[in-house]
């Protein structure tokens, strides 16, 4: 099944399931009790919002070894984390706003997972039952302050500089799926996750093992080789086969 979040026609927030192209609300709590609704309205007449309101975005750093060896890095022997604020959230087809403090910003087409129920001190081999479902990243970077700044709050957390959605898929597998970045159609990155070096489940043990997890949580899995500098009127598109694509505009 495919959750969004869209802005219903009394402009309200609420969830949806998608049926083809068609979207039927789904009434009640997606990550517990809910009921869903017969889909009706034509899924291009809606306004998509981010898929779900996360109170944590955990992210893994060089968990794809060209990528670490592209910026000069080590690949790491545990997992390299960090946060993003949720203040720094976007859609699909809303603006990334390139700040002015930055003279180099990057996309980072990432496959992100959605927490599904609380999880504290879980296994490997128990994250899956604590995985709601997948949807498709772009962890935006302001790679000079990245390199400038001891950690990277400022780098990694302008507003607008995480994109996520459309929707979340909850049959997806992650363990072979290839993983693409666009700029103006142009490729910069493609892998497979298969090529990562913690895969989704170590990655929940780890990260459960430090911080609880709540439902709506997202851990963005880290990104392949080929980051690269967005401009003021580019348009980055990350897809992931077999996911969909998520698709923003940048602007200065
Ligand atoms: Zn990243």
């Amino acid at each position: 099944m495919r959750i969004i979040r869209y802005q219903n026609t009394e402009g309200t927030a609420t969830h949806g399931w998608i049926l083809e192209d068609k979207v039927g609300e789904v009434q009640g709590n997606i990550f517990g009790e809910y009921r869903r609704r017969e889909a009706r309205t034509p899924l291009k007449e809606t306004k998509i919002l981010a898929p779900c309101e996360p109170s944590k975005i955990v992210c893994v750093g060089r968990n794809y070894i060209d990528h670490a060896k592209e910026l000069g890095n080590e690949v790491p022997k545990i997992p390299l984390l960090f946060l993003k604020p949720p203040s720094s959230i976007i859609a699909i087809g809303e603006h990334i706003v390139l700040p002015a403090q930055s003279k180099q910003v990057e996309h980072e087409g990432e496959l992100v997972v959605v927490i599904g129920k609380r999880a504290k001190n879980v296994t490997a081999e128990q994250a899956k039952e604590y995985i709601f479902g997948y949807t498709i990243g772009n962890d935006i970077t302001a790679r000079d302050l990245q390199k400038s700044d001891d950690q990277w709050t400022r780098a990694k957390g302008f507003d607008t500089f995480c994109s996520f959605g459309p929707w979340i898929d909850t049959e997806f597998d992650p363990s072979d799926a290839v993983v693409t970045c666009r700029v103006n159609g142009q490729m910069r990155q493609m892998a497979s996750t298969r090529d990562m070096v913690f895969n989704v489940g170590t990655l929940i043990a780890y990260i459960s093992s430090v911080m609880t997890l709540e439902p709506g949580d997202l851990i963005f899995t880290g990104t392949p080789a080929g980051v690269g500098e967005l401009k003021n009127g580019d348009v980055v598109d990350v897809e992931i086969e077999g996911l969909g694509k998520l698709s923003n505009p940048v602007k200065a």
